[in-house]
């Protein structure tokens, strides 16, 4: 059957402009990292695609690396965007990044201008779209000069093969050169994507978000869930089929120690007397600063993301609720 938008898709979601820019996106954003790879049918994708953008989620983050396998990601979206989504191209902000590891050789990987731009061309033909929304570079890489790499990204937008550029996981100093760089080539960063939840908060620590909210950059949070740890459900075992259960997986046993683990029951404690789930308090926490234009979630259920749009009806957090957080994630 072929999908059909809801109508109503527009009526709950709320959107806010990235930085000073013109775009604006979803507060709630759809990674594909590791749910969309080449183990997912696509029924079972359409099904969560489907429902994220009849949620007013316009916004779909992905990378040259999503999978697995590396590819897989971007060839799945890309069927999504050729048979579904097709008539919604132009409702939708498309992103994706290179940085990481994606062929062998030295120009597979990093931060040169030969390898973002040859990635940029292979995702688009994944994809089969003329142009991303949003470009990245995936990471900071201290062995290229950094007008490079930002040249690089220039040159994606020169060329219409990307609307808007960004950066990913670079810290505070490298956020400000990126910005400074970009903008003598007359090129705005748009958009820093950095990982950042009430367990992780080194952009607050290096100042990063600072930097981005006075330079005009928005903020998308990845990893808002801490990759599933701020569900709460690790309190009760390593259940079948989540991320912790793969011992070789991006979830390691650090990330749930008894610490932790300590923390995020506290935390629940806190979102049940405010009448929400655990990740509904986690995402509004991260969404409670203004910097931040959306948090970028990953769900591997159509119930997950379900409880996770939830945070809709209650995004705001008292000064009061904010330090009862600040104390329970101490442990
Ligand atoms: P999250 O912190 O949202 O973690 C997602 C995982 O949390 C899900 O796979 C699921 O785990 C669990 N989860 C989600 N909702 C619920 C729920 N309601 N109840 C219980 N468990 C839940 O984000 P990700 O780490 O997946 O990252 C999100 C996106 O951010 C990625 O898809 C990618 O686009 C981007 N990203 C960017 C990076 C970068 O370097 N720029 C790095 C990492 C991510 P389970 O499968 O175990 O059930």
């Amino acid at each position: 059957m072929i999908y059909r938008a809801d109508h109503a898709r527009y009526d709950a979601m709320q959107y806010r402009h990235s930085g000073r820019s013109g775009l604006k996106l979803p507060v709630i954003s759809l990674g594909l990292w590791q749910n969309f790879g080449g183990t997912r049918d696509y029924p079972g994708a359409m099904e969560i695609l489907g429902a994220a953008f009849d949620a007013g989620i316009t916004h779909f983050d992905l990378a040259n690396n999503y999978g697995p396998p590396p590819g897989s990601s971007e060839e799945l979206f890309g069927q999504v965007l050729a048979r579904d989504f097709r008539p919604y191209r132009d409702e939708l902000i498309v992103s994706t990044k290179a940085g990481y590891h994606m062929w062998p050789g030295p120009y597979g990987e990093f931060g040169s201008r030969k390898y973002l731009l040859a990635s940029l061309d292979q995702s688009l033909t994944r994809l089969g779209l003329d142009y991303v929304d949003i470009f990245y570079s995936h990471r900071y890489d201290p062995n290229t000069p950094l007008e490079e790499t930002m040249g690089a990204l220039a040159h994606a937008v020169r060329s219409g093969k990307a609307l808007y550029v960004g950066i990913s996981s670079y810290p505070e100093q490298e956020t400000r050169e990126a910005y400074r760089i970009l903008a003598e080539m007359g090129v705005a960063t748009t958009i820093h994507q950095p990982s950042y939840s009430i367990l992780n908060r080194w952009i607050e620590d290096d100042g990063t978000i600072d930097a981005c909210a006075e330079l005009g950059i928005g903020v998308i949070a990845f990893s808002p869930l801490a990759q599933g740890v701020l569900s709460g459900k690790y309190s009760q075992g390593t259940g079948e089929g989540t991320r912790g259960a793969d011992p070789k997986g991006s979830l390691r046993a650090s990330h749930v120690e008894p610490r932790v683990l300590a923390a995020v029951d506290k935390l629940s404690e806190i979102a049940r007397s405010r009448g929400q789930t655990m990740v509904q308090l986690a995402l509004s926490w991260v969404l409670r600063r203004k910097e931040v234009t959306s948090a970028l979630i990953g769900v591997r259920t159509l119930e997950q993301l379900r409880d996770n749009l939830g945070v809709l009806n209650n995004l705001e957090l008292a000064p009061e609720e904010v330090a009862a957080i600040d104390v329970a994630a101490e442990g």
